[in-house]
């Protein structure tokens, strides 16, 4: 008797704790409100949309790795349209998340709003509107949710061109300003971002500004690189020269990984050599075309195959030079001269002879022929680097002829080629190493819906050589798992990076999917 009044004596002290503490914690608010409730009393005249084939294609992208799904996707026609769904976030004590969607060729996410809105940027393309070329100017205005392959078409009809381009031309302008938009131009003109004269943002507080390296200079570079955090671009006015009606485009291989890259960077030193430089890396296993560039002779398929089978890693150095009526009768001499002038193994050079336009957009034709066999939309556990000059090397030994070799699962183009630290500009957001050179590495793998994981595992074991080796690389559209590999990403950057989180978008809105802040 006495022992069960003792229990029931105990019994009441711990009910009496339990309603104290329940008492005096405060209620939690859900940090990712279901927004439908708010969202339902603005209806946005139908341009908001819970249907699930809407939702259902917001949650994915072109890695085909994440599902993250949104609970609505708004299809702006305005600008306006944004901005409203914005402040109706920002104004909301329970506010949502929202991410602009340019074309969804992220990898991994990047674009999502789980439990927000994904705002479907390419509704907002009106054909009759909306790319403005400036002749005297030299520039392009063009709302940002434009695809390249559509300036390309607008500005080539004027005799112009902007001067640096993404590899593939199917992706927004908004998108990737949001990165950088590098590639084999980019040693020489700078990535996308350094290429730009104004924009038009609306910020994480539903502002609208127009920005400038004069006007809002710091919302203009925080945007640049800035992976979607300070605002929404709807207008973005790119640099024009005057196009290059044709390009003599080139291919060397080489076995020594210092010859290669000695090479590399002598002709990247140069401001009056080549338009345009990268190269790539070939492993034992695959064939020498993929579908980023179909470009060998069949006839020389097997010569070059026998040549990777003999060594087990063989690089390919690639360049581009423009030309046009007034150059065409000197640009051979001048690529005769330069092939002269590099170590590659005799024998072994390609050659090309296309048009401008057919070169900027080379990977198309591999693009369709996927799509037509039904291999595009799977898994693409990408890696893209960036790696200082004085680490490619080792790089060189641990991953291309260590790592890959020994796990023999890398499918798909590999690419290796450097580019010059002055093109670039600190004060934007775009995170880049400290060296004067430094390579782009991209590993673009295609896989399985049942194998992608053994590729994010070799991924994690890539990242981990370089970072025990303490090499000083940074990943280039970036993805990280918890805020202290931002910190680390970012370097010395990170507290300018935060500073302006809370300045454009306080409230934590916008681009939830980089997994930066929320
Ligand atoms: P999305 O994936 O839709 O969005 C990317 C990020 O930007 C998200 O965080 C999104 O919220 C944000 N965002 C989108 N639009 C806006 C906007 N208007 N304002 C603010 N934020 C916005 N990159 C290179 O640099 N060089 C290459 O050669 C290259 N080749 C590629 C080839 C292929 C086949 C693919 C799939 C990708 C390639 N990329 C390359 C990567 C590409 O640049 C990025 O993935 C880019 O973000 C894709 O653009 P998108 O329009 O699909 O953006």
């Amino acid at each position: 008797m006495a022992s069960y009044n003792f229990l029931s004596q105990v019994h009441l002290i711990v009910i009496t704790i339990l309603i104290i503490i329940t008492l005096l914690t405060p209620i939690t608010t859900n940090t990712s409100p279901q927004p439908w409730n708010i969202l339902s009393r603005n209806n946005f005249a139908g341009k908001l949309t819970t249907a699930s084939s809407s939702v259902e294609s917001a949650a994915t992208d072109f890695g085909h790795v994440t599902k993250i799904f949104p609970s609505a996707v708004l299809n702006p026609s305005s600008v306006e349209d944004i901005t409203d769904l914005i402040k109706l976030s920002y104004d909301s004590q329970s506010s949502f998340p929202l991410a602009a969607r340019g074309h969804g060729h992220s990898h991994r996410g990047q674009a999502s709003a789980k439990d927000g809105v994904v705002v479907n940027m390419r509704s907002m393309v009106n054909r009759d509107r909306g790319i403005k070329v400036s002749r005297t100017g030299l520039y392009v205005d063009v709302d940002a949710a434009w695809l390249w392959i559509e300036v390309l078409n607008k500005t080539l009809e004027l005799g112009l061109t902007p001067v640096s381009w993404t590899d593939y031309l199917y992706l927004t302008v908004g998108g990737t300003l949001s990165n950088g938009g590098i590639s084999g131009q980019t040693f020489r003109y700078g990535p996308q971002i350094t290429n730009v004269l104004e924009m038009d943002v609306i910020t994480g507080k539903g502002e609208t500004a127009t920005c400038s390296k004069d006007m809002n200079s710091d919302l203009f570079f925080a945007v640049l690189g800035g992976l979607g955090q300070f605002g929404i671009i709807t207008r973005a006015r790119i640099k024009l020269e005057v196009a290059p009606k044709r390009a003599k485009w080139l291919r060397f291989l080489y076995i020594d990984f210092s010859e290669f890259t000695r090479d590399q960077e002598r002709l990247i030193s140069k401001t009056d050599g080549v338009d345009f430089l990268e190269g790539s890396v070939m492993v034992d296993h695959g064939p020498p075309d993929n579908w980023r560039s179909t470009y060998y002779p069949p006839s020389d398929h097997l010569r070059i195959a026998s040549m990777v089978n003999r060594h087990r890693v063989i690089y390919c150095l690639e360049v581009v030079k423009y030309y046009d009526e007034t150059s065409q009768y000197t640009v051979n001499e001048e690529m005769e001269e330069l092939s002269e002038s590099l170590n590659y193994v005799r024998g072994f050079m390609y050659e090309k002879d296309v048009t401008y336009m057919d070169f900027l957009n080379r990977v198309r034709t591999g693009e369709l022929n996927l799509k037509s066999k039904g291999q595009w939309d799977v898994p693409h556990p990408w890696l893209n680097l960036f790696v200082p000059k004085s680490q490619i090397s080792k790089f060189d030994d641990g991953v291309f002829k260590g790592i890959i070799l020994r796990n023999n699962i890398t499918t798909g183009p590999v690419l290796v080629y450097p580019m010059n630290r002055n093109k670039w500009n600190d004060r934007m957001s775009a995170a880049i190493p400290e060296e004067d050179v430094f390579y782009a590495v991209g590993f673009l793998r295609s896989a399985g819906f049942d194998n992608w994981e053994a590729y994010e595992q070799e991924n994690m074991e890539i990242l981990k050589f370089c970072e025990d080796g303490n090499m000083g690389v940074i990943q280039y559209l970036p993805y990280h798992s918890s805020q202290e590999g931002w910190v680390r990403h970012f370097g010395p950057r990170w507290d300018i990076f935060v500073e302006r989180k809370y300045k454009y978008d306080p409230k934590m809105i916008l681009s939830p999917g980089q997994n930066i802040f929320q």
